[in-house]
């Protein structure tokens, strides 16, 4: 920051200018050790005694929150410390402090897990979570409102189950996802197996987390603790998804490290490695935005970890560690371009990397339903809205599905898109399956709105501290609204996907979607259109500050303007990008002058 002096008066400031310091020009040029002031949150990492810090000793005190800096480190062991918002206001009037809970995520690599350990989830949802679980958009699986006192046996509960949090938040590699679906074509198994491979290599190897959690015995960490990660560990938070063309349901061009498989003579050749997806940003501040991973080279399937473990060490090194608005690997990509970044990659994978071969994704499956596994058996998958698990009036879900896993003992498959599948059904279960469905108010997925099938949300306010606005608690009203009025245009069954956060930080991927909703201001949101369902471009925004009951009637003019002229097969985000952004906005100025 300059002071801008008066020329007159000698000395008199007048004012301030403020000189950013951009990736692109410094920022990201030196390797770790160099370079502008490091976040604070770094040094946090490093003098963590491998993600330790002082957890184990505040888990013993009698409070209810953490420390700043453990509250940090917690998220590497799956747990972020929240407020319970709701209470806020009332809590404050009455002279009391927040509420703290915390919420707890299970990292399930691929969304696979065992009937035994969903029954064992269910059950711990009861005992220390608020009654619920959450499906999470990366496949696994969330609690909400454990208090500090239960945290540590809720943990300690999970891993009993052969699950674990270590590493499902924090600056390490999250849940790696990998298409859901349990078909025996040896394909997807090929999916799913890489995605358990490189879920075990990426894992954080400290064994910190067992000495707070597990009453693991101290032992003093090696040198070289973190043999991929080092002392510091990444920058920010990694994500990786494994796709196929016909099956984008991870959405891959989301992903710091999207894998796009290939197929050759029925089995997975290699993949194209896309680096740089990532959804976040801040409202406000245009050296954020949500990018689509671009293609950086083919790899052979020999060669998926190795390689993997380049790129992740690539971010360790050059990632931005003084800005964590600027710290995801996208900023790279963007900033360096997809040549320097291939040409810094080639360098850690020690030899040439090959170009990336011509591919696209043309599907996004949900899933739903029943479905062949081509093994004599079946699968069935059940539409959760927006992944929670509850009972609430005629809805009994929680119940329906503890009842489904304890008669039919399926494997279950938790999608990216915050359903559920039980699979290695018998033919002759699906009737009764759909039976149980029934019997707790659970609607087959036929019975659904396509509109409503293709929706996600955040679970943003109560438990979320980000949060500036609803998701989760609004998006079925505004699905309710929006159904009546794509029936009155005639266009109910469109396929139509719309996502909605409560803040820019896009959990549910909004920026991909056909209709993006996104938290702005209290009641008021920005509204996004022109991306599809398969997941393959960005959406633009359409209009700013739009209050939550006015978000149909916001969209109405462009329904209205698609019904009359959309081309054959074309849908509404399609029909979008084809306007472009000054023709739809014009519509919406047309429609409200
Ligand atoms: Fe919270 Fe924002 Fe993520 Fe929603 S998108 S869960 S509000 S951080």
């Amino acid at each position: 920051v300059f002071l801008l002096r008066c020329p007159k008066v000698t000395g008199k400031v007048i004012g301030l200018v403020k000189i950013q310091a951009f990736e692109g020009q410094g920022m990201s040029e030196h390797p770790e050790g160099a370079g502008p002031k490091r976040s604070a949150v770094e040094s946090v990492k490093e003098n963590s005694r491998a993600l330790r810090g002082s957890i184990g000793e505040e888990l013993a005190r009698e409070t209810d929150k953490f420390s700043d800096a453990d509250k940090n480190l917690l998220k590497f062991h799956g747990s972020y410390q929240q407020e319970d918002r709701d209470a806020r206001k009332m809590r404050r009037a009455d002279g009391l402090g927040k509420h703290h809970i915390f919420m707890v995520r299970c990292k399930i690599p691929g969304g696979r897990l065992t009937a035994d350990q969903y029954l064992a989830l269910d059950e711990l949802a009861g005992r220390y979570a608020n009654g619920t679980l959450r499906f999470t958009s990366r496949q696994g699986i969330q609690f909400h409102g454990v208090l500090k006192k239960d945290l540590k046996a809720h943990v300690a509960a999970i891993n009993g189950t052969l699950l674990t949090t270590l590493g499902a938040c924090g600056d390490v590699n999250r849940n790696v996802m990998a298409p859901p679906a349990p078909r025996a074509d040896g394909i997807y198994g090929e999916l799913q197996e890489t995605a358990r491979r490189l879920a075990a290599h990426f894992a954080p190897r400290t064994r910190g987390y067992h000495e707070v959690w597990l009453d693991g015995k101290a032992i003093a960490e090696p040198e070289d603790a973190e043999p991929i990660y080092g002392k510091a560990y990444l920058p920010r938070k990694f994500k990786m998804g494994l796709a196929l063309p016909e099956d984008n349901s991870v959405d891959v061009y989301a992903q710091d490290l999207g894998l796009l498989a290939l197929v050759q003579d029925g089995r997975v050749a290699g993949y194209n490695f896309l680096v740089g997806g990532g959804m976040g940003m801040s409202h406000g501040n245009a050296n954020t935005f949500p990018f689509l991973a671009r293609p950086i080279a083919y790899v052979p399937r020999e060669e998926v970890v190795p390689t993997a473990e380049a790129v992740v060490k690539l971010f360790r090194d050059y990632g931005n560690r003084a800005d964590r608005k600027r710290a995801r690997i996208k900023y790279l990509v963007h900033d360096w371009g997809v040549d320097r970044f291939r040409a810094v990659l080639a360098d850690y994978v020690k030899g040439p990397l090959a170009l990336p071969r011509s591919v696209e994704v043309t599907g996004f499956p949900l899933h739903l339903g029943a479905h062949p596994q081509g093994d004599g058996k079946w699968y069935y998958g059940v539409s959760i809205e927006n992944g929670r698990v509850k009972d609430e009036g005629g809805l009994r879900l929680r119940s329906g599905l503890r009842a489904l896993v304890e008669r039919f003992r399926p494997e279950l498959r938790l999608t990216p898109m915050q359903d559920v599948l039980f699979c290695g059904l018998d033919g002759a279960a699906l009737p009764q399956l759909e039976n149980v469905l029934d019997e707790h108010g659970i609607a087959r997925p036929e019975r659904l709105s396509t509109v409503r099938k293709h929706s996600m949300s955040c679970p943003a306010i109560p438990t979320c501290g980000l949060a500036i606005s609803e998701a989760e608690r609004a998006l079925p009203g505004i699905l309710d609204e929006l159904e009546a009025e794509l029936a009155r245009l005639g266009l109910k069954g469109e396929a139509l996907s719309v996502r909605m956060t409560g803040c820019p930080n896009g959990c549910a991927r909004p920026y991909q979607s056909d209709v993006g909703i996104v938290g702005r201001s209290g009641d008021k949101y920005v509204l996004y259109v022109g991306g599809n369902v398969v997941g393959d471009r960005l959406n633009f925004e359409l209009q700013d500050l739009v209050p939550r009951g006015q978000i149909v009637s916001a969209l109405r003019p462009l329904l209205e303007r698609f019904r009359e002229e959309r081309r054959e097969g074309e849908g509404f985000g399609d029909f979008c990008q084809r306007l472009g952004v000054d023709q739809a906005r014009a519509s919406l100025a047309h429609a409200t002058s």
